[in-house]
Formats: structure tokens, C-alpha cells, sequence
């Protein structure tokens, strides 16, 4: 009998997972993990089973955002336990390692926890998997474009030349890797002065839609800057979890998502 060569693993699913949506950025600093996190609570708020991987690997924002600390416990040693929060199960690389420490790893060890997360993690059945990517186009980015059945990417950018500069080389990415981009979405768009009402243009405006125009992709929304959502991501409790216009505003995002 002849020797076969290993057939080479394509994209697996995570099971009892129902769709897997990774939320991209080019630039860090845009807001992926804000749009993450509120967009995993406005889901749950709508009665859907979301689950939430924190894999931006060097800057896990999520167990700040979603507010907690705990380390998820492994009762055999082998499965991890995620933790509950805001009615999301969530899983974040930062609960695993020391918080002050940098985490100093080479590709095969980043792949080694990336896949763990998805692999070990008992997410349970779950509608909707949410998974916060690192910035750009890194080792994090192919490993689970390739292995992992991803119903599709979103990406999130500023309105500003610079950050939508490197969203292109995110969408390039996920189009080359064959990873259907579900949208644009722009963040830190119009600024209303909550004293004056005046609305100014910090980063400029209206350049996600453009941009998702040229390049024949959905334009999903665009939120503004907010000082409340700022405070409720560092406060721990994202904004979507109130009432309110911005959770308004993720409600109506979430939407486009699972109708
Ligand atoms: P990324 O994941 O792209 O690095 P973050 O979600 O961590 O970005 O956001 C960077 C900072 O900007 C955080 O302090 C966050 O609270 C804040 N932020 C994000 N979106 C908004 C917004 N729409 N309005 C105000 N602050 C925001």
C-alpha cells in the first residue's frame, strides 16, 4: 500500500457554533474592540447565543471592556471554562496570562493559544461566535482565516485617510485569503458636542461609505464619537448593555447580522 500525503486541513468548524464573525481593523486604536463588545451585548440582548474571542493576542481589551478578570478554570486540565458576562460567554487571551506582562510569543505559540481558544474553550451551542482580532494582517489573521470556517469579516476603520489607508490592506487580506467581507463599518465618525450641539468632523467623515462603495462591499453603519461609550468600555459594562442612542444604534447593527 502506497503512502498518501496528509491531506492538508482546511477550514474546520468550532463545534455547536452556528457563525463565527471576525471583526478586523488595519489600525489599532479605531475602536474593533468597542464595536466587538457592544456588538456581542446588543446580540444578546436580542435573545441570540453569542460567544466572544478576545484574539487580539498582544492587547486584550476585552476583559476590561466586558469587565471581568477572572481566570477561567479547567476543571480536567484540558477544556477551559469561559466566563459569563453581559449575557456573552467570553474568552480572552488576557485572562490566561499576567495582565502587566507583555505577552512575547513567536508565530507557532500564537497559533498554539489561538487555537486553543477555539478548540478547548467550551463555547457550547452557541448563534453567534465574535472574534476581535489584532490590528492588520499577522500570523493571528491567516491562522484563523485558514483554519477556521469564518461565515465572514467585518472590518472597522476611522473616517481618517491613514487608518482607511491600512483598512484596504485588512480587506485585501481577507479577500485574498477568501474570507467574505460582510462590511465596513466606520467608527469615530461625526462628533455632537453635547454642550453646543455644533457637529465637527474629527477624523473626517463619510470615507468608510466611500470607500465600501468603490470596492463594491456593504457600507454596515457608522457610529460616532462618544464620550459615554468611551466611559462604558472602561467602566466595564459596554454601552449597549443601557439604554440609550448608542444602544440604539448597536441594536441596529446587530440587526444586519443574524436577519
Ligand atoms: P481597537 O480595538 O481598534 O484598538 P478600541 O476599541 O480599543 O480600539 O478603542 C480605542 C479607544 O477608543 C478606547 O479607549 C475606546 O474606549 C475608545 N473608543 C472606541 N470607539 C469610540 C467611540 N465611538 N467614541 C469614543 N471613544 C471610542
Amino acid at each position: 500500500v502506497g503512502r498518501h500525503p496528509t491531506p492538508q486541513a482546511g477550514p474546520a468548524p468550532v463545534a455547536g457554533v452556528d457563525r463565527i464573525l471576525a471583526i478586523g481593523s488595519g489600525k489599532g486604536g479605531v475602536g474593533k474592540s468597542t464595536v466587538s463588545s457592544n456588538l456581542a451585548v446588543a446580540l444578546a440582548k436580542q435573545g441570540r447565543r453569542v460567544g466572544l474571542l478576545d484574539a487580539d493576542i498582544y492587547g486584550p481589551s476585552q476583559p476590561r471592556m466586558m469587565g471581568v478578570s477572572k481566570r477561567p478554570g479547567s476543571p480536567d486540565g484540558k477544556t477551559i471554562i469561559p466566563l459569563q458576562a453581559h449575557g456573552v460567554t467570553m474568552m480572552s487571551i488576557g485572562l490566561m496570562v499576567d495582565p502587566d506582562k507583555a505577552v512575547v510569543w513567536r508565530g507557532p505559540m500564537l497559533m498554539g493559544a489561538l487555537q486553543q481558544m477555539l478548540g478547548q474553550v467550551e463555547w457550547g451551542k452557541l448563534d453567534v461566535l465574535i472574534v476581535d482580532l489584532p490590528p492588520g494582517t499577522g500570523d493571528v489573521q491567516l491562522t484563523l482565516c485558514q483554519k477556521t470556517q469564518l461565515t465572514g469579516a467585518v472590518v472597522v476603520s476611522t473616517p481618517q485617510d491613514v487608518a482607511l489607508l491600512d483598512a484596504r490592506k485588512a480587506l485585501d487580506m481577507f479577500s485574498s485569503l477568501r474570507t467574505p467581507v460582510l462590511g465596513l463599518i466606520e467608527n469615530m465618525s461625526t462628533f455632537h458636542c453635547p454642550k453646543c450641539g455644533h457637529e465637527s468632523q474629527i477624523f473626517g467623515h463619510g470615507g468608510v461609505a466611500a470607500e465600501a462603495e468603490k470596492i463594491g462591499v456593504p457600507f454596515l453603519g457608522a457610529l460616532p464619537i462618544d464620550l459615554d461609550t468611551r466611559l462604558a468600555g472602561d467602566g466595564g459594562t459596554p454601552i449597549a448593555a443601557g439604554e440609550g442612542p448608542m444602544a440604539d444604534a448597536y441594536a441596529q447593527l446587530a440587526k444586519r447580522f443574524i436577519d
